[in-house]
């Protein structure tokens, strides 16, 4: 699920752009967009134009509850919520209306970043959502001509907000242009098994899921 309602991603990401969502009559609930193997919602599904959504408070809640609750996603391996930067309407809404089984915070090294982060930490804190860990985006580049490392958005960033909040580093994520490239055309990097970045996310996957039953054993 996008719950980015002013910059929705997901149907560039899922090469679903220009596609439309439609409404099961029997049941009156929108039916997900499939591509990949995978079910998701976006309110740029939802609405006509690609022009900016100028809504404000109510208008982002009722919109965000409409993604959650008026889908046909069932059934459902995970439930996965791509959210945008920060603290606002749409992370609080989200973690009031659902029981969630813990959050993903993602960072750059970069201080500009770390502070978004820090502040959304606390905030899920707050709401009592379980924390699994961090991913540093970004971590670095590798010069494609003499392969040498530059640390573009600085250095150990990802540690630092690890070690302020006791959390752990799940997975650090460099700056490559294939991955880019993929995204832009909608090409899920997973679906090339060959690669770095393959290993990487399937890493990921595979320790989230795990921590999410270590939760799940813990909390029954
Ligand atoms: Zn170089």
């Amino acid at each position: 699920m996008d719950a980015d309602i002013f910059g929705p991603s997901i149907p560039t990401l899922l090469n679903l752009r220009n596609h439309k969502a439609t409404t099961i009559t029997k049941t009156n609930l929108i039916e997900p967009l499939i591509n990949f193997n995978l079910k998701c919602m976006s309110i740029g599904f939802l609405t006509k134009s690609d022009g900016p959504i100028v809504w404000r408070g109510l208008m982002v809640m009722q919109a965000i509850e409409k993604l959650l609750r008026q889908v046909a996603w069932s059934p459902l391996d995970y439930l996965i919520i791509d959210l945008p930067p920060g603290t606002g309407d749409i992370q609080l809404s989200i973690a009031q209306l659902i029981p969630l089984s813990g959050v993903i915070m993602v960072t750059t090294p970069q201080e500009l970043s770390l502070i978004d982060v820090r502040k959304a930490t606390e905030m899920f804190r707050l709401v009592h959502v379980s924390i699994l860990g961090i991913v540093e985006n970004m971590s670095t580049y590798f010069c494609q001509k003499c392969g040498h490392e530059e640390k573009i958005f600085g250095e150990n960033g990802g540690q630092l907000l690890a070690k302020e909040f006791q959390l752990n580093i799940l997975q650090s994520l460099p700056i490559d242009i294939h991955f880019r490239q993929a995204c832009d055309q909608g090409r899920p990097i997973v679906q090339e098994n060959q690669t770095i970045l393959y290993s990487k996310f399937t890493n990921l996957a595979n320790q989230i899921v795990e921590l999410m039953n270590i939760n799940k054993n813990t909390t029954e």
